[in-house]
Protein backbone atom coordinates (compact mmCIF):
# COMPACT_ATOMS: atom_id res chain seq x y z
CA UNK A 1 0.00 0.00 0.00
CA UNK A 2 1.61 3.33 -1.31
CA UNK A 3 1.14 6.38 1.21
CA UNK A 4 0.26 5.04 4.71
CA UNK A 5 -1.50 7.49 6.86
CA UNK A 6 -0.15 7.35 10.38
CA UNK A 7 -2.92 4.91 11.80
CA UNK A 8 -1.90 2.36 9.19
CA UNK A 9 1.73 2.98 10.03
CA UNK A 10 1.23 2.22 13.87
CA UNK A 11 -0.81 -0.97 12.72
CA UNK A 12 2.08 -1.92 10.21
CA UNK A 13 4.13 -2.57 13.18
CA UNK A 14 2.23 -4.49 14.82
CA UNK A 15 2.14 -6.77 11.84
CA UNK A 16 6.03 -7.42 12.42
CA UNK A 17 6.70 -10.24 14.58
CA UNK A 18 7.14 -9.34 18.29
CA UNK A 19 11.00 -7.34 18.58
CA UNK A 20 13.23 -8.60 21.09
CA UNK A 21 13.66 -4.86 23.10
CA UNK A 22 15.73 -4.22 26.26
CA UNK A 23 14.70 -0.71 28.38
CA UNK A 24 16.52 -0.28 31.75
CA UNK A 25 17.04 -3.95 32.65
CA UNK A 26 13.84 -5.17 31.55
CA UNK A 27 12.79 -7.31 28.29
CA UNK A 28 9.79 -5.41 27.23
CA UNK A 29 6.68 -7.37 26.82
CA UNK A 30 5.37 -5.10 24.49
CA UNK A 31 7.82 -2.12 23.10
CA UNK A 32 5.36 -0.39 21.24
CA UNK A 33 3.01 0.13 24.40
CA UNK A 34 5.53 1.29 26.12
CA UNK A 35 4.90 5.33 26.73
CA UNK A 36 8.60 6.29 25.92
CA UNK A 37 8.58 3.99 22.55
CA UNK A 38 5.09 5.63 21.57
CA UNK A 39 6.26 9.43 21.84
CA UNK A 40 8.96 8.29 19.35
CA UNK A 41 6.32 6.26 17.16
CA UNK A 42 3.97 9.50 17.59
CA UNK A 43 7.14 11.65 15.71
CA UNK A 44 7.21 9.35 12.61
CA UNK A 45 3.58 8.93 12.31
CA UNK A 46 3.73 12.29 11.34
CA UNK A 47 5.27 11.87 8.36
CA UNK A 48 2.45 9.93 7.21
CA UNK A 49 -0.13 11.82 8.61
CA UNK A 50 1.36 15.09 6.47
CA UNK A 51 1.35 12.94 3.54
CA UNK A 52 -2.59 13.09 3.28
CA UNK A 53 -2.99 16.63 4.44
CA UNK A 54 -3.08 18.89 1.38
CA UNK A 55 -0.96 21.89 2.30
CA UNK A 56 1.87 19.98 2.25
CA UNK A 57 1.42 17.31 -0.34
CA UNK A 58 4.04 18.60 -2.84
CA UNK A 59 6.30 18.85 -0.04
CA UNK A 60 5.71 15.56 1.64
CA UNK A 61 4.76 13.38 -1.92
CA UNK A 62 6.23 12.73 -5.11
CA UNK A 63 6.44 10.72 -8.27
CA UNK A 64 8.64 7.52 -8.31
CA UNK A 65 10.73 7.07 -10.96
CA UNK A 66 10.40 3.62 -10.76
CA UNK A 67 7.07 3.02 -10.80
CA UNK A 68 5.39 6.19 -11.60
CA UNK A 69 3.04 5.52 -8.39
CA UNK A 70 2.71 8.82 -6.29
CA UNK A 71 4.73 7.73 -2.59
CA UNK A 72 5.63 9.51 0.18
CA UNK A 73 9.45 11.42 -0.13
CA UNK A 74 10.72 9.19 2.40
CA UNK A 75 10.89 6.15 -0.05
CA UNK A 76 11.86 8.67 -2.66
CA UNK A 77 15.14 8.66 -5.23
CA UNK A 78 15.69 12.64 -5.84
CA UNK A 79 15.24 13.36 -9.44
CA UNK A 80 16.17 16.86 -9.63
CA UNK A 81 18.04 20.06 -7.57
CA UNK A 82 14.33 20.80 -6.60
CA UNK A 83 13.66 17.66 -5.09
CA UNK A 84 16.95 17.83 -2.79
CA UNK A 85 15.82 21.29 -1.78
CA UNK A 86 12.23 20.02 -1.43
CA UNK A 87 13.78 17.64 0.93
CA UNK A 88 15.55 19.87 3.09
CA UNK A 89 11.81 21.81 3.63
CA UNK A 90 10.42 18.84 4.58
CA UNK A 91 12.51 18.15 7.11
CA UNK A 92 12.40 21.40 8.64
CA UNK A 93 8.67 21.31 8.61
CA UNK A 94 8.22 18.65 10.27
CA UNK A 95 11.02 19.11 13.08
CA UNK A 96 8.99 22.26 13.36
CA UNK A 97 6.04 19.67 13.95
CA UNK A 98 7.31 17.65 16.76
CA UNK A 99 10.20 19.47 18.02
CA UNK A 100 12.46 16.96 18.31
CA UNK A 101 13.62 14.17 15.76
CA UNK A 102 11.37 11.96 13.40
CA UNK A 103 14.12 9.46 12.37
CA UNK A 104 12.76 9.04 9.33
CA UNK A 105 15.65 10.62 7.02
CA UNK A 106 18.24 7.96 7.75
CA UNK A 107 16.93 5.38 5.60
CA UNK A 108 15.90 7.96 2.96
CA UNK A 109 19.37 8.96 2.81
CA UNK A 110 20.98 5.77 2.65
CA UNK A 111 18.20 4.65 0.38
CA UNK A 112 19.59 6.99 -2.41
CA UNK A 113 23.58 6.42 -1.49
CA UNK A 114 22.99 2.81 -1.88
CA UNK A 115 21.48 3.52 -5.53
CA UNK A 116 23.83 5.12 -6.81
CA UNK A 117 26.69 3.05 -5.42
CA UNK A 118 25.32 -0.18 -6.71
CA UNK A 119 25.43 1.29 -10.40
CA UNK A 120 28.90 1.94 -10.47
CA UNK A 121 29.31 -1.18 -8.40
CA UNK A 122 28.06 -2.60 -11.60
CA UNK A 123 29.93 -0.96 -14.13
CA UNK A 124 33.31 -1.92 -12.96
CA UNK A 125 32.42 -5.75 -12.16
CA UNK A 126 29.75 -6.37 -13.89
CA UNK A 127 27.46 -7.13 -11.25
CA UNK A 128 23.67 -6.60 -10.97
CA UNK A 129 23.37 -5.46 -7.75
CA UNK A 130 21.34 -2.18 -8.58
CA UNK A 131 18.55 -4.38 -10.36
CA UNK A 132 18.28 -5.72 -7.20
CA UNK A 133 18.40 -2.85 -5.45
CA UNK A 134 15.93 -1.39 -7.58
CA UNK A 135 13.86 -4.56 -6.83
CA UNK A 136 14.19 -3.76 -3.26
CA UNK A 137 12.62 -0.17 -3.51
CA UNK A 138 9.72 -1.40 -5.20
CA UNK A 139 8.97 -2.92 -1.72
CA UNK A 140 9.91 -0.01 -0.24
CA UNK A 141 7.69 2.46 -1.93
CA UNK A 142 4.40 -0.21 -2.33
CA UNK A 143 4.99 -0.77 1.80
CA UNK A 144 6.06 2.51 2.47
CA UNK A 145 8.24 1.40 4.94
CA UNK A 146 10.66 3.40 7.53
CA UNK A 147 13.72 2.48 6.48
CA UNK A 148 16.23 2.34 9.20
CA UNK A 149 19.89 3.29 7.69
CA UNK A 150 22.81 1.47 9.73
CA UNK A 151 25.90 2.64 9.40
CA UNK A 152 27.60 3.62 12.55
CA UNK A 153 29.25 0.49 13.79
CA UNK A 154 30.78 0.24 17.66
CA UNK A 155 34.17 0.12 16.13
CA UNK A 156 36.11 -0.78 19.48
CA UNK A 157 39.74 0.46 19.54
CA UNK A 158 39.99 3.20 17.04
CA UNK A 159 43.89 2.87 16.45
CA UNK A 160 42.79 -0.92 15.13
CA UNK A 161 41.80 -1.70 11.75
CA UNK A 162 38.22 -3.90 12.14
CA UNK A 163 40.18 -7.29 11.19
CA UNK A 164 43.09 -6.48 13.75
CA UNK A 165 40.23 -5.96 16.78
CA UNK A 166 40.46 -8.05 19.27
CA UNK A 167 36.30 -8.92 19.34
CA UNK A 168 36.03 -8.84 15.44
CA UNK A 169 32.09 -8.44 16.43
CA UNK A 170 32.35 -5.10 17.06
CA UNK A 171 31.94 -4.55 13.04
CA UNK A 172 29.63 -5.95 11.48
CA UNK A 173 30.67 -8.98 9.18
CA UNK A 174 30.18 -11.74 7.40
CA UNK A 175 30.62 -15.28 9.59
CA UNK A 176 28.93 -17.56 6.93
CA UNK A 177 29.03 -17.64 3.28
CA UNK A 178 25.70 -19.65 1.88
CA UNK A 179 24.56 -20.67 -1.83
CA UNK A 180 21.35 -19.04 -1.12
CA UNK A 181 22.97 -16.22 1.04
CA UNK A 182 25.26 -14.78 3.87
CA UNK A 183 25.35 -14.72 8.32
CA UNK A 184 26.41 -11.67 9.36
CA UNK A 185 27.01 -10.64 13.24
CA UNK A 186 27.73 -7.72 14.82
CA UNK A 187 26.29 -4.42 16.08
CA UNK A 188 25.19 -0.98 14.60
CA UNK A 189 25.34 1.73 17.17
CA UNK A 190 22.91 5.38 17.51
CA UNK A 191 20.49 3.50 15.33
CA UNK A 192 17.79 5.96 15.46
CA UNK A 193 13.95 5.22 15.26
CA UNK A 194 15.86 1.10 15.14
CA UNK A 195 12.56 0.03 16.93
CA UNK A 196 10.11 1.92 14.74
CA UNK A 197 11.37 0.38 11.48
CA UNK A 198 10.52 -2.06 8.76
CA UNK A 199 13.88 -2.87 7.49
CA UNK A 200 17.43 -1.92 8.54
CA UNK A 201 19.38 -1.11 5.22
CA UNK A 202 23.25 -1.82 6.72
CA UNK A 203 26.29 -0.50 4.83
CA UNK A 204 30.02 -0.30 5.82
CA UNK A 205 30.97 2.50 8.41
CA UNK A 206 34.15 3.21 6.82
CA UNK A 207 36.59 2.89 4.22
CA UNK A 208 37.88 -1.04 3.75
CA UNK A 209 40.41 -2.59 2.67
CA UNK A 210 41.00 -5.46 0.41
CA UNK A 211 41.98 -7.48 3.17
CA UNK A 212 38.79 -6.66 4.46
CA UNK A 213 36.33 -8.35 2.69
CA UNK A 214 34.46 -9.93 4.88
CA UNK A 215 32.91 -6.22 6.67
CA UNK A 216 32.60 -5.21 2.85
CA UNK A 217 29.02 -6.05 3.17
CA UNK A 218 25.71 -3.69 2.36
CA UNK A 219 22.42 -5.68 2.61
CA UNK A 220 19.08 -5.33 4.28
CA UNK A 221 17.10 -7.43 6.66
CA UNK A 222 13.84 -6.88 8.28
CA UNK A 223 13.29 -5.81 11.78
CA UNK A 224 11.90 -8.32 13.14
CA UNK A 225 14.70 -10.88 11.57
CA UNK A 226 15.45 -13.55 13.80
CA UNK A 227 18.90 -12.91 15.80
CA UNK A 228 18.67 -9.07 16.22
CA UNK A 229 17.75 -7.79 20.18
CA UNK A 230 17.62 -3.97 20.28
CA UNK A 231 19.23 -1.81 23.48
CA UNK A 232 16.91 1.26 23.98
CA UNK A 233 18.81 4.33 24.60
CA UNK A 234 18.76 6.22 28.23
CA UNK A 235 18.35 10.01 27.23
CA UNK A 236 18.07 12.50 29.46
CA UNK A 237 14.81 12.89 31.87
CA UNK A 238 13.35 10.42 29.66
CA UNK A 239 11.48 8.98 32.47
CA UNK A 240 9.78 12.27 33.11
CA UNK A 241 7.32 10.57 29.99
CA UNK A 242 6.14 8.21 32.80
CA UNK A 243 5.05 11.21 35.52
CA UNK A 244 1.56 12.05 35.50
CA UNK A 245 -0.11 14.93 37.14
CA UNK A 246 -3.49 15.93 37.67
CA UNK A 247 -2.75 19.09 34.99
CA UNK A 248 -1.20 16.05 32.45
CA UNK A 249 2.54 15.46 31.92
CA UNK A 250 3.66 18.93 32.08
CA UNK A 251 7.20 18.23 33.56
CA UNK A 252 7.75 16.00 30.40
CA UNK A 253 8.17 19.00 28.78
CA UNK A 254 6.91 17.88 25.09
CA UNK A 255 3.77 15.60 26.03
CA UNK A 256 3.67 13.97 22.41
CA UNK A 257 6.32 13.48 20.48
CA UNK A 258 9.78 12.21 21.48
CA UNK A 259 12.94 10.56 19.43
CA UNK A 260 14.70 7.57 19.85
CA UNK A 261 18.20 5.52 19.77
CA UNK A 262 19.11 2.16 19.53
CA UNK A 263 22.22 -0.30 19.91
CA UNK A 264 21.29 -2.79 17.81
CA UNK A 265 22.94 -6.29 17.99
CA UNK A 266 22.79 -8.95 15.30
CA UNK A 267 23.41 -12.26 15.96
CA UNK A 268 23.96 -14.40 13.06
CA UNK A 269 21.80 -13.33 10.81
CA UNK A 270 20.77 -14.32 7.98
CA UNK A 271 20.53 -12.43 4.99
CA UNK A 272 19.03 -13.66 1.26
CA UNK A 273 21.31 -13.22 -1.90
CA UNK A 274 18.50 -10.68 -2.98
CA UNK A 275 18.86 -8.71 -0.16
CA UNK A 276 22.87 -7.87 -0.45
CA UNK A 277 23.71 -4.70 -2.76
CA UNK A 278 27.70 -5.06 -1.73
CA UNK A 279 29.85 -8.32 -0.96
CA UNK A 280 33.26 -7.45 -0.99
CA UNK A 281 33.57 -4.51 -3.53
CA UNK A 282 35.64 -2.81 -0.75
CA UNK A 283 37.20 0.07 -3.03
CA UNK A 284 33.75 1.24 -3.36
CA UNK A 285 32.80 1.60 0.42
CA UNK A 286 34.48 5.07 0.93
CA UNK A 287 31.86 6.51 -2.23
CA UNK A 288 28.86 4.66 -0.06
CA UNK A 289 29.87 6.59 3.25
CA UNK A 290 30.64 10.02 1.41
CA UNK A 291 27.18 9.91 -0.37
CA UNK A 292 25.12 8.72 2.46
CA UNK A 293 27.03 11.44 4.92
CA UNK A 294 26.55 14.16 2.17
CA UNK A 295 22.82 13.21 2.03
CA UNK A 296 22.75 13.27 5.81
CA UNK A 297 24.91 16.21 6.35
CA UNK A 298 22.02 18.30 4.19
CA UNK A 299 19.27 16.75 6.10
CA UNK A 300 20.34 18.53 9.18
CA UNK A 301 20.20 21.93 7.23
CA UNK A 302 16.43 21.17 7.29
CA UNK A 303 15.44 19.15 10.61
CA UNK A 304 17.76 21.01 12.88
CA UNK A 305 16.38 24.31 11.60
CA UNK A 306 12.51 23.08 11.93
CA UNK A 307 13.38 22.25 16.04
CA UNK A 308 15.20 25.50 15.95
CA UNK A 309 12.38 27.47 15.16
CA UNK A 310 10.96 25.66 18.32
CA UNK A 311 13.58 27.02 20.51
CA UNK A 312 13.01 30.71 18.63
CA UNK A 313 9.39 30.32 19.25
CA UNK A 314 9.51 29.10 23.10
CA UNK A 315 12.32 31.89 23.68
CA UNK A 316 9.67 34.81 22.32
CA UNK A 317 6.92 32.82 24.42
CA UNK A 318 8.97 33.11 27.81
CA UNK A 319 9.80 36.85 27.56
CA UNK A 320 6.48 37.78 26.63
CA UNK A 321 5.11 35.37 29.51
CA UNK A 322 8.50 37.35 31.34
CA UNK A 323 7.48 40.54 30.13
CA UNK A 324 10.28 41.12 28.78
CA UNK A 325 9.74 41.05 25.38
CA UNK A 326 10.30 44.78 24.25
CA UNK A 327 13.70 44.72 26.06
CA UNK A 328 16.08 45.92 23.11
CA UNK A 329 18.86 43.05 24.12
CA UNK A 330 15.93 39.96 24.01
CA UNK A 331 15.32 41.78 20.32
CA UNK A 332 19.04 41.16 19.90
CA UNK A 333 19.12 37.88 21.01
CA UNK A 334 15.90 37.16 19.06
CA UNK A 335 17.22 38.32 16.46
CA UNK A 336 20.46 36.28 16.63
CA UNK A 337 18.93 33.86 16.83
CA UNK A 338 17.19 33.72 13.83
CA UNK A 339 19.59 34.95 11.64
CA UNK A 340 21.77 31.76 13.10
CA UNK A 341 19.03 29.27 12.17
CA UNK A 342 18.49 30.38 8.67
CA UNK A 343 22.02 30.53 8.24
CA UNK A 344 21.96 26.39 8.15
CA UNK A 345 18.53 26.45 6.33
CA UNK A 346 20.33 28.73 3.48
CA UNK A 347 23.70 25.90 3.73
CA UNK A 348 20.64 23.12 3.45
CA UNK A 349 19.12 24.87 0.67
CA UNK A 350 22.69 25.60 -1.05
CA UNK A 351 23.56 22.16 -0.96
CA UNK A 352 20.95 21.14 -3.07
CA UNK A 353 20.40 23.71 -5.34
CA UNK A 354 24.56 23.02 -6.39
CA UNK A 355 23.31 19.05 -6.52
CA UNK A 356 24.11 17.52 -9.48
CA UNK A 357 22.61 14.32 -11.23
CA UNK A 358 25.17 11.33 -10.40
CA UNK A 359 25.72 8.47 -13.46
CA UNK A 360 23.01 5.98 -11.71
CA UNK A 361 20.39 8.76 -12.27
CA UNK A 362 19.19 10.45 -8.86
CA UNK A 363 20.45 13.28 -7.94
CA UNK A 364 23.33 13.97 -5.09
CA UNK A 365 23.78 17.23 -3.18
CA UNK A 366 27.27 19.10 -3.22
CA UNK A 367 29.46 17.04 -1.25
CA UNK A 368 31.46 20.12 -0.21
CA UNK A 369 28.51 22.84 0.57
CA UNK A 370 26.78 19.68 2.80
CA UNK A 371 30.12 19.30 4.74
CA UNK A 372 29.73 22.98 5.17
CA UNK A 373 26.22 23.01 6.68
CA UNK A 374 26.98 19.77 9.08
CA UNK A 375 30.09 21.61 10.16
CA UNK A 376 27.73 24.60 11.31
CA UNK A 377 24.86 22.54 12.33
CA UNK A 378 27.65 21.21 14.76
CA UNK A 379 28.03 24.61 16.59
CA UNK A 380 24.68 27.15 15.73
CA UNK A 381 22.18 24.89 17.57
CA UNK A 382 24.50 25.07 20.89
CA UNK A 383 24.74 28.94 20.19
CA UNK A 384 20.71 29.12 19.88
CA UNK A 385 20.19 26.43 22.74
CA UNK A 386 22.70 29.10 25.02
CA UNK A 387 20.57 32.50 23.86
CA UNK A 388 17.06 30.48 24.63
CA UNK A 389 18.34 29.44 28.30
CA UNK A 390 19.64 33.20 28.64
CA UNK A 391 16.25 34.63 27.98
CA UNK A 392 14.48 31.87 29.67
CA UNK A 393 16.27 32.64 33.12
CA UNK A 394 16.82 29.64 35.71
CA UNK A 395 13.23 28.68 36.38
CA UNK A 396 13.53 26.27 33.55
CA UNK A 397 16.09 24.44 35.64
CA UNK A 398 14.58 24.90 39.03
CA UNK A 399 10.89 25.24 38.24
CA UNK A 400 8.89 22.42 40.90
CA UNK A 401 7.08 19.56 39.96
CA UNK A 402 3.90 19.79 38.21
CA UNK A 403 2.44 17.08 40.82
CA UNK A 404 2.58 20.27 43.82
CA UNK A 405 -0.25 21.34 41.44
CA UNK A 406 -2.50 18.58 42.44
CA UNK A 407 -2.96 19.59 46.45
CA UNK A 408 -4.94 22.99 46.40
CA UNK A 409 -2.49 24.52 49.22
CA UNK A 410 0.55 24.26 47.53
CA UNK A 411 -0.75 25.10 44.36
CA UNK A 412 -2.12 28.53 45.60
CA UNK A 413 1.64 29.19 46.72
CA UNK A 414 2.68 27.69 43.23
CA UNK A 415 0.35 30.02 41.26
CA UNK A 416 1.49 33.16 43.87
CA UNK A 417 5.40 32.83 43.72
CA UNK A 418 5.36 31.33 40.05
CA UNK A 419 3.54 34.13 38.28
CA UNK A 420 4.68 36.26 35.56
CA UNK A 421 3.26 39.18 32.79
CA UNK A 422 0.23 40.25 34.01
CA UNK A 423 -2.71 37.87 32.28
CA UNK A 424 -0.16 35.13 32.14
CA UNK A 425 -1.73 31.51 33.18
CA UNK A 426 1.35 30.57 35.54
CA UNK A 427 0.31 26.94 34.32
CA UNK A 428 1.16 27.80 30.73
CA UNK A 429 4.56 29.49 31.96
CA UNK A 430 5.42 26.33 33.53
CA UNK A 431 4.86 24.10 30.98
CA UNK A 432 6.87 27.01 28.20
CA UNK A 433 9.64 26.42 30.62
CA UNK A 434 9.73 22.69 30.76
CA UNK A 435 9.26 22.55 26.79
CA UNK A 436 12.85 25.07 26.77
CA UNK A 437 13.95 22.27 29.40
CA UNK A 438 12.92 19.30 27.08
CA UNK A 439 14.51 21.27 24.11
CA UNK A 440 18.49 22.02 25.37
CA UNK A 441 18.82 19.78 28.39
CA UNK A 442 16.16 16.73 28.48
CA UNK A 443 15.29 14.55 25.35
CA UNK A 444 15.17 16.43 22.61
CA UNK A 445 18.51 17.92 23.46
CA UNK A 446 19.55 14.69 22.38
CA UNK A 447 18.51 15.43 18.93
CA UNK A 448 19.07 19.15 18.81
CA UNK A 449 22.39 19.26 20.27
CA UNK A 450 24.66 16.09 20.81
CA UNK A 451 23.42 14.32 17.52
CA UNK A 452 23.83 18.05 15.69
CA UNK A 453 27.21 17.44 17.39
CA UNK A 454 28.06 13.47 16.10
CA UNK A 455 24.91 12.47 13.93
CA UNK A 456 26.28 12.77 10.33
CA UNK A 457 29.88 12.19 11.43
CA UNK A 458 31.54 14.66 13.91
CA UNK A 459 32.95 17.56 13.17
CA UNK A 460 36.64 16.52 12.38
CA UNK A 461 34.90 14.48 9.51
CA UNK A 462 33.59 17.31 8.05
CA UNK A 463 36.81 19.02 8.24
CA UNK A 464 38.99 16.30 6.56
CA UNK A 465 35.97 16.60 3.71
CA UNK A 466 36.20 20.68 3.48
CA UNK A 467 39.73 20.61 3.08
CA UNK A 468 40.11 17.89 0.67
CA UNK A 469 37.64 19.18 -1.61
CA UNK A 470 38.79 22.85 -1.34
CA UNK A 471 41.12 22.80 -4.15
CA UNK A 472 43.73 24.96 -2.85
CA UNK A 473 45.62 24.79 -5.68
CA UNK A 474 43.04 26.86 -8.03
CA UNK A 475 42.59 29.51 -5.11
CA UNK A 476 46.86 29.86 -4.82
CA UNK A 477 46.98 30.45 -8.70
CA UNK A 478 44.07 32.76 -7.99
CA UNK A 479 46.05 34.62 -5.65
CA UNK A 480 49.40 34.40 -7.54
CA UNK A 481 48.08 35.66 -10.96
CA UNK A 482 46.21 38.68 -8.80
CA UNK A 483 50.20 39.38 -7.29
CA UNK A 484 51.65 38.88 -10.74
CA UNK A 485 53.71 35.83 -9.11
CA UNK A 486 54.94 33.79 -12.29
CA UNK A 487 54.67 29.42 -11.87
CA UNK A 488 58.00 29.15 -12.02
FE1 LIG B 1 16.04 13.04 10.53
FE2 LIG B 1 17.23 14.97 11.81
FE3 LIG B 1 16.43 12.79 13.14
FE4 LIG B 1 18.52 12.64 11.50
S1 LIG B 1 18.37 13.90 13.37
S2 LIG B 1 16.77 11.24 11.56
S3 LIG B 1 17.94 14.08 9.89
S4 LIG B 1 15.14 14.28 12.14
FE1 LIG C 1 20.87 11.71 12.75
Amino acid sequence: MTLMTGEEYRASLRDRKPLKVYFTGELLQDPLDHPIIQASINSIALTYDLAHNPQFRSIMTATSSITGETINRFCYLHQSTEDLEKKVQMLRLLGQQCGTCFQRCVGMDALNAVYLTTYDIDQKHKTNYQQRFIEYMKEVEKHDWVIDGCMTDPKGDRSKRPSEQKDPDVFVHVVERRDDGVVIRGAKAHQTGAVNSHEHLLMPTLAMRDAEKEFTICCAVPADAEGITYFYGRQASDLRRLDQSAEGDIDCGNPEFGGQECLIIFDNVFVPTERIFMNGESEFCSQLVESFAAYHRQSYGGCKVGVGDVLIGAAATIAEYNGVQNASHIKDKLTEMVHLNETLYSCGLACSSCGQQTAAGNYLVDILLANVCKQNVTRFPFEIARLLQDIAGGLFVTCPSAKELENPETRQIIEKYLVGAEGVDTIDRMKILRLIENLTLGRAAVGYLTESMHGAGSPQAQRIMIGRLANFEEKKKLAKSLARIEEK
